[in-house]
């Protein structure tokens, strides 16, 4: 446990981030606090690298609204501070704190007051008996120098703890905790460090922190961005989270990736219902559709959706048409149709008169014969379960044309696709 929250052994993930502010200085270390913890934070932490620090760390632990971890570096006299000044958790790299004597006596007034320890390596920093291997065999270096950390916490009869092991490289994070997990019993947390602006940063993040995930691998996560707002952090920890299934938090935008048939300001409309969904809490899920040509289609599974045309457009919930709106109004009347349904205890108000005239206008604008990136992914899809479940998709789509004629052939191309097996071309 870190503080309330529970870390490992099958406890969701948490999402951990760190304070950009000078611990001392509480005001403002505070208000970042408030603000990574409304963003979604489970647990945060703050530097210590003074004794000013160590100091605030009394108030801070008590005004926090999530619990704090105390990240410590060299000197041991702070961790003593930080854990004897309630702070939920203490980060420390045994092997910069030190010698073993000065890592005891942490261990022993963690264990006294149960505080949980975060010990761990860096790759910028191995011990200097490993370079001959970090130069050979940088992975295998990293995990030998965490077992020896473990090891160091076993013979002191130490076990509340969590490892980390911190590299700059996206391959090497992966590699190297595939290994520890299966070597180590203890909890994992997970990050690529330094990992770059947000951008670059969010990415390297989610492939490295992602492909572990997705083995299983990684009980706390940090995402390491350079900016001073620590926010963004928890919600790229989030959205990785969120796409792997793992844990849920708020709504989820679907938006199709637009392609020629785009009939409306897709970019504008997108970021618009984004922002606005950010005011929401539960997991609802909404869906924006650049044309109406592929019907609702994929977005059938969506809560609330949308689909524009040039000058009109048309609002959606479950794969059910509501009512069609002037574009310019699509996003106002979607979220007065989202709030409608909260007001009403989660249940969808359809008037029939609007759907029926909805019904229409999507008939009239869907066209069953276009091959849109939508179908051809359900194609592939298909194709790569069976040549039988691709031959069903393709009956429906183009079995019934909304004008009932005969409209061209598709014919199967037996070439293996690299991505489903194989590759669909229209005749
Ligand atoms: S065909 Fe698909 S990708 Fe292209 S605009 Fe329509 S919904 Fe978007």
């Amino acid at each position: 446990m870190v503080g309330t929250v529970p870390v490992g052994g099958g406890a969701p993930v948490a999402v951990q981030t760190m304070t950009k502010t000078e611990t001392a200085n509480i005001e403002a270390t505070m208000a970042q606090i408030l603000t990574v913890a409304d963003a979604g934070a489970d647990i945060v932490r703050v530097a210590v690298p003074r004794e000013q620090d160590a100091e605030a760390l009394r108030t801070i632990v008590a005004a926090s609204p999530i619990p704090i971890i105390a990240d410590i570096h060299f000197n041991h006299t702070l961790a003593l501070k930080a854990i004897a000044a309630g702070a939920h958790c203490v980060r420390l790299n045994p092997g910069n704190i030190g010698g073993p004597e000065k890592v005891a006596e942490v261990t022993a007034l963690a264990e006294q007051t149960g505080t949980p320890l975060r010990v761990g390596v860096n790759s910028g920093s191995l011990p200097r008996h490993l370079r001959q291997l970090e130069y050979d065999n940088p992975v295998e270096a990293l995990v030998t120098a965490a077992i020896e950390t473990v090891e160091l916490m076993e013979s002191l009869n130490f076990t509340n703890f969590k490892v980390s092991m911190k590299s700059t490289s996206v391959p090497n994070t992966i590699a190297s905790n595939r290994l520890l997990a299966e070597r180590i019993p203890y909890p994992l947390h997970l990050g690529v460090t330094e990992a770059g602006t947000k951008w670059s940063g969010s990415l390297k993040s989610a492939v490295g922190l992602g492909t572990l995930l997705a083995d299983g691998i990684g009980d706390t996560i940090r995402i390491s961005l350079s900016t001073f707002h620590a926010e963004e952090e928890v919600k790229v920890a989030w959205e990785i989270l969120k796409a792997l299934k793992l844990r849920e938090r708020g709504p989820v935008l679907i938006a199709c990736p637009t392609c020629g048939r785009l009939q409306f300001d897709m970019d504008t409309v997108v970021a618009e219902v984004e922002q606005r969904l950010e005011a929401y809490e539960d997991p609802v899920e909404v869906s924006v559709l650049g044309c109406a040509v592929n019907g609702i289609g994929e977005a059938r599974h969506a809560d609330f959706g949308i689909t524009g045309a040039k000058d009109m457009g048309m609002i959606y919930s479950k794969g059910e048409p509501l009512k069609k709106v002037p574009t310019e109004r699509l996003v106002d009347e979607l979220f007065k149709e989202i709030d409608r349904y909260y007001a009403a205890g989660r249940k969808v108000e359809r008037d029939e008169q609007a759907a029926a005239e909805a019904r229409a206008w999507l008939a009239e604008n869907e066209d069953d014969t276009q091959m849109t990136p939508e179908r051809i992914a359900a194609l592939e899809a298909a194709a790569a379960e069976n040549d039988e479940a691709a031959a069903e998709v393709l009956e429906e789509m183009l079995a019934v044309s909304p004008q009932g004629e005969q409209v061209g052939s598709v014919t199967l191309d037996e070439a293996v696709s690299p991505v489903a097996g194989r590759r669909f071309s229209r005749s």
